[in-house]
């Protein structure tokens, strides 16, 4: 475990104050067999636990027990910590009076439940930069096209929905996977409802870095998974309003989501419940919940300050390498959370992460990051193998990704600037 660490962001801000991650200190071996310490730069895939949800769930396990059903002491107390979870995660998106929040395994999962809950004949509109796990759960969307700039997205948003007859639904990522741009959720929030529309977030990759308000943004759902949120895998969450969840069918069919089970089935009309069949994963919702508590307590303002420096950092490093280029949908100069994608010239993707991982210890993504129409349209690509100005040695349309958080340093990011103009150079 790493010790809490006190970071100076500016000679002339005041020290940012960070909770440690469990493994800071792990160390690798590279070329060689020399031990190295890791440096995790693929926190968009998933992000270290912090130390207090370690804590929070070393503390939950002397009374695990089963919830909601047993008059056990450990069963009561593992139930109301379980609703304290519930409760805490609420908070943490500002979410309204009323809306569920039903825990699940994760954005995917999350997004498939709401697919499956949708109104007959409701027609989802999505965007083809999605990642795939909002592209694909719903049945005959509307799929636009990467739109030019965000005011763009909210043109085809309006045209899209005025012409659809019936129930819509908007689907889009808060935050990408693969640049890390924000998009105008609280513009495209207004125009879905100008139509009699609801609209879904996925904020998968928001959430670990900006502060989100579900009610303040008038926004319908939101999604994220708990393991990008610096919580262990297995846990998130779909949370928003309770209409459509209370009267879909449940897809996990089971015990806790029924009231009465005779000759009929009556399902549990809190859609909670409804949704939540089986024996929940209660130590993945007290997880989750410490990881909210965690980055309510340490402050926004303190995140973010830390993330866009080291942001800062790492994107002046990649442009000063020649052959280096970074992705971007909207421009270098749009906000983006701390992702980078990027290609090297003459090098496939997957050659310049195994070289930074095997020669010094880090660990980056390359791929397509599940968003295959996105990435084929950033890197100018047609069908796979197409690509005319990607930069990938081997024809294939593929980037790597760089990612930073809680527990990222200077030094890991330094490193891989080094790492890639050594190799983008040699
Ligand atoms: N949405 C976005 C934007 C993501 O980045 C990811 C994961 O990479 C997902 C959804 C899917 O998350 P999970 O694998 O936790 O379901």
């Amino acid at each position: 475990v790493q010790q809490a660490v006190t970071r100076i962001s500016e000679p002339d801000l005041a020290p940012v104050r960070l909770p440690a991650v469990v493994g800071a200190d792990l160390e690798v071996p590279v070329r060689g067999g020399r031990l190295v310490q890791y440096a995790n730069l693929d926190y968009a895939a998933s992000a270290p636990c912090l130390e207090p949800v370690n804590a929070a769930v070393a503390a939950a396990l002397p009374a695990y027990s089963s919830v909601h059903r047993g008059a056990g002491y450990a069963s009561q107390l593992t139930t109301a910590r379980y609703e304290q979870a519930r409760h805490t995660v609420r908070a943490f998106v500002g979410a309204r009076p009323g809306d569920a929040l039903i825990f699940v395994r994760n954005t995917t999962d999350a997004l498939n439940l709401l697919a499956r809950s949708l109104p007959e004949g409701t027609t989802a509109v999505v965007f083809e930069t999605e990642h795939h796990a909002s592209l694909l759960p719903w049945q005959n969307a509307v799929r636009l096209a990467p739109p030019a700039f965000p005011g763009e997205a909210i043109r085809a948003a309006d045209e899209a929905l005025a012409a659809i007859d019936g129930p819509a639904l908007l689907v889009v990522t808060a935050a990408s996977n693969v640049t890390g741009e924000l998009w105008p959720i609280a513009g495209l929030a207004h125009i879905a409802h100008r139509h009699g529309a609801r609209i879904v977030v996925d904020a998968a990759q928001l959430v670990p870095h900006r502060e989100l308000n579900l009610a303040a943004l008038d926004l319908d759902y939101v999604a994220f998974s708990g393991h990008k949120l610096y919580a262990p895998f297995g846990a998130g969450v779909l949370v928003g309003r309770p209409d459509w969840l209370a009267c879909a069918d449940p897809y996990l069919r089971g015990g806790g989501a029924v009231q009465a089970v005779g000759e009929t089935t009556e399902w549990s009309d809190d859609p909670q419940a409804r949704h939540e069949a089986g024996t929940p994963n209660v130590l993945g919702a007290i997880a989750l919940a410490a990881a909210c508590d965690a980055l309510t307590a340490t402050g926004w303002t303190a995140l973010v300050r830390d993330e866009e420096r080291l942001l800062a950092r790492l994107r002046a490093g990649l442009a000063a390498i020649p052959g280096v280029r970074e992705l971007s949908l909207w421009g270098q100069d749009h906000p983006r959370v701390g992702i980078v994608s990027f290609t090297v010239e003459g090098r496939t993707a997957r050659e310049v992460a195994e070289a930074v991982s095997a020669d010094w210890g880090i660990g980056v993504r390359d791929g397509k990051f599940c968003a295959h129409p996105f990435v084929r349209h950033l890197l100018g690509g047609g069908e796979d193998g197409a690509q005319e100005d990607g930069g990938c040695a081997d024809g294939t349309f593929s980037a790597v990704r760089a990612s930073v958080g809680i527990g990222t340093t200077t030094e890991h990011v330094d490193r891989l600037v080094e790492a890639l103009r050594e190799i983008a150079t040699t």
